[in-house]
């Protein structure tokens, strides 16, 4: 039975292509946009005091990038005044929503998932929504990124020119953990969560238990080449999708994430017959296919494995 065990989420977590994609579209149509108004309905999303949010009012957004998971919108004011820069991490059920007509509707405090609204000077606009009860979404105002302390302690980006195969020897061999572990920390490189850190292991046939220190040469250039490619390929799919579809195109390529029991697709996209095993803990989960990355021996799971019940 499911529903019993640790909290499920259905792969729709957003991570650094879903970040990406979302960065690029809200570009597209935010850039040169004057606020109008930015309503905060959920008080817990704002992690600063000041400055307040309405000095965003008045401004004009002059761009819009990532940095790992986190979505930067920086808007710049008339005279020379310093930028201000609102940013977002969506977390585990955030979501952004464009909208080409801001609902008229006024924002209340806390009485739906909405947690802020921006309106921009032709109508359009933006609301982050978070589902669920668990209040995660982070909104910082601040005059620079890296006043974020999340932000300013990101790890290497691995989609950019200084994530080298050498960096990455350096960082496995920097500390004794499992790999698992060592691509999900944002601190040692940015933007890989719980779906696409099962894809890469996946990709490169390794265990996600595998010892960081174990890696000779050759692992460490399919780990990486596993890395790079799976994040390429997941950039390059989310690009340019509207934000509404996202989630759903995120969950159809996915090879054995959020797929406890389904066929594996192969890590080389070729079905190899087994069926997606998973290790549960007490608020994640990760997938894996036995036949791919572990020589065929199911991993220890001491909830065991709902497949066996
Ligand atoms: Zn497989």
């Amino acid at each position: 039975m499911r529903g019993a065990g640790p909290v499920r989420h259905d792969g729709t977590v957003p991570e650094l292509p879903e970040i990406a994609a979302l960065a690029l579209f809200l570009r597209e149509r935010a850039v040169g946009r004057v606020v109008m108004s930015v309503d905060v309905a959920e008080i817990s999303a704002l992690k600063t005091f000041s400055p307040q949010p309405a000095e965003l009012v008045g401004r004009r957004v002059s761009g819009v990038c990532r940095h790992g998971k986190w979505i930067d919108v920086t808007t710049a004011a008339a005279a020379d005044c310093a930028p201000l820069h609102l940013v977002v991490h969506l977390a585990r059920a955030g979501w952004l929503r464009w909208h080409d007509h801001v609902p008229e509707t006024p924002v209340r405090l806390g009485r739906s998932p909405l947690a802020l609204r921006v309106r921009f000077d032709d109508g359009s606009g933006f609301s982050l929504t978070e589902a669920g009860t668990r209040r995660r979404l982070a909104v910082h105002v601040v005059t620079s990124p890296q006043q974020v302390p999340a932000i300013a302690t990101l790890g290497v980006e691995p989609l950019s020119p200084g994530f080298t195969v050498e960096l990455l020897g350096e960082l496995l061999a920097a500390r004794r953990q499992q790999v698992k572990g060592l691509l999900r920390n944002q601190g040692t490189i940015a933007g890989i969560g719980n779906a696409y850190s099962d894809e890469i292991l996946h990709a490169a046939r390794l265990s996600p238990f595998t010892p960081t220190t174990s890696f000779d040469p050759a692992r460490t250039a399919e780990l990486y080449g596993a890395i790079v490619g799976v994040l390429r390929e997941a950039v390059e799919a989310a690009a340019g999708r509207p934000a509404d579809d996202l989630k759903d195109a995120k969950r159809r390529n996915l090879r054995v994430h959020c797929r406890t029991g389904l066929p594996c697709r192969g890590w080389d996209g070729i079905p190899c017959g087994d069926i997606v095993h998973e290790v549960a803990f007490a608020d994640s989960s990760l997938q894996y296919c036995p036949t791919c990355q572990t020589g065929g021996h199911p991993l220890a799971d001491r909830r065991r494995s709902r497949l066996l019940r």
